[in-house]
C-alpha cells in the first residue's frame, strides 16, 4: 500500500501523558491523554494534521489560496488561515456567523492571520456552504487566483490520512511506553478524525476499539458521514477494508444544547477537570467529549477496556469568547 505523501507543518510526535487523578476517580480504567492541543500555536489542534495531507494536495495542484468554511469559532478555519500564511498562501474563510461577531477568539485570530472573511447565516450554511465556496472559487479564478477548496474540517478523502497518519504515531508510542490501548476516544465534529483513526485500526488490524463522542447531529448521521469519508480515502490507497457499520462505535447524548452551546455541567466539568489535572478542555469539542466518556465510565458503559487514550484534539481559543459564562 501506498499512503498519499503529506507536508510536515505540526510538531509530532505529542506527548502522551497519564491522568493520574482522573484515573483514580473513575477506578479501573487507566486513562491517558495525547496533547494534540498542543500540535503548534497558531495551528494548535488536530486540523493541521489534515492540513499536512490536504494542503500538499493544493500545492501539488499548483493551488495558491486555500478556502475552507466553519463557524464562527472554528478551530479548522483558523488552523486554515494559519497555515496558508506560513506557506504564503492566501485564505478564504466563509464563516457561520447570524450576528455581527464579536472580533475574539479563533475568529480575531483569523484576521490577525490575514485572512480574507466572508460571513454566512446559519440557513446559508447548512443549505448552501459549498456552493457558496465553489462561487467564491470561480470569482477568484476570474481575478488570476488559483483556489484549492477544502471542506469543512478538511474531513475528505485525503485529509482522512492525517489520523491514519496520528495511528501510526501512537502505534509507536506504545511501543517505547510499554502499554497498549485497549481504545481511543476522539470527540466527533466533522467525521475525520475518527475516519482516519478507523481506517488505520482496521488496514493494519490493531484491534483496538475506536470510540467517538458526537458533539453534533447523532451517531447515525456520523456512521453515513465516516462511511463515506472511508469511501473517498480507499481511492487514494487502492484498498478497501472489511468492517461493519455497527463498528463504528459513537457514544451520543452529549451533544447537551446544541453545537458551540453549553449547559451549567459541562462548564463545571471543564473548570473541575483544568484544576485537577491541569489540562484545559475546550468547551465545543473535548469538554463534551471527556465529560461524556466519563460519564458513561461511571455508568458501567464502558466494559473489557483497561487502557483508554483520549486524544485532546485542541480548541482552547475556543475558550476565551465563553469566559463570563463559567462564573469564576
Ligand atoms: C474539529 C475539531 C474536532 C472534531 O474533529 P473532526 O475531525 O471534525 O470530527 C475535535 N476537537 C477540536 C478542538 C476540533 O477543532
Amino acid at each position: 500500500m501506498r499512503l498519499p505523501v503529506c507536508i510536515s507543518l505540526a510538531n509530532l510526535p505529542t506527548k502522551i501523558e497519564r491522568l493520574e487523578r482522573i484515573s483514580k476517580e473513575l477506578g479501573g480504567i487507566n486513562l491517558y491523554i495525547k496533547r494534540d492541543d498542543q500540535t503548534g500555536s497558531e495551528i494548535a489542534g488536530n486540523k493541521v494534521r489534515k492540513l499536512e495531507f490536504t494542503v500538499k494536495e493544493a500545492l501539488d495542484k499548483g493551488c495558491d489560496t486555500l478556502i475552507t468554511c466553519g463557524g464562527i469559532q472554528s478551530n479548522h478555519a483558523r488552523a486554515t488561515a494559519a497555515v496558508a500564511a506560513r506557506l504564503g498562501l492566501k485564505s478564504f474563510l466563509v464563516l457561520r456567523s447570524d450576528e455581527t461577531p464579536v472580533l475574539e477568539g479563533n475568529y480575531f485570530l483569523d484576521k490577525l492571520l490575514g485572512a480574507e472573511v466572508k460571513l454566512i447565516t446559519s440557513k446559508d450554511y447548512a443549505t448552501a456552504r459549498n456552493q457558496i465556496m465553489k462561487d467564491l472559487k470561480e470569482s477568484l479564478e476570474k481575478a488570476g487566483h488559483s483556489p484549492y477548496i477544502i471542506p469543512e474540517g478538511a474531513s475528505n478523502g485525503i485529509g482522512n490520512f492525517g489520523y491514519f497518519k496520528a495511528m501510526e504515531e501512537i502505534k509507536r508510542q506504545e511501543e517505547e511506553m510499554g502499554i497498549s490501548f485497549d481504545g481511543i476516544v476522539v470527540s466527533v465534529g466533522s467525521g475525520g478524525t475518527y475516519g482516519g483513526l478507523f481506517l488505520a485500526n482496521k488496514l493494519y488490524g490493531y484491534g483496538k476499539r475506536i470510540i467517538g463522542v458526537n458533539i453534533c447531529d447523532d451517531a447515525d448521521y456520523f456512521k453515513d458521514k465516516i462511511s463515506s469519508i472511508l469511501e473517498e480515502s480507499f481511492q487514494y490507497i487502492e484498498e478497501t477494508i472489511d468492517y461493519r457499520r455497527d463498528e463504528i462505535e459513537i457514544i451520543e447524548g452529549y451533544v447537551g444544547r446544541g453545537y458551540a452551546l453549553n449547559n451549567k455541567k459541562e462548564l463545571d466539568f471543564i473548570y473541575k477537570f483544568s484544576a485537577m489535572e491541569g489540562v484545559i478542555l475546550d468547551p465545543v469539542y473535548t469538554g463534551k467529549a471527556m465529560y461524556g466518556l466519563t460519564e458513561e465510565i461511571k455508568k458501567g458503559n464502558i466494559k473489557g477496556i483497561k487502557n483508554l487514550l483520549f486524544i485532546h484534539t485542541g480548541g482552547v481559543f475556543g475558550l476565551f469568547p465563553k469566559k463570563d459564562l463559567f462564573g469564576l
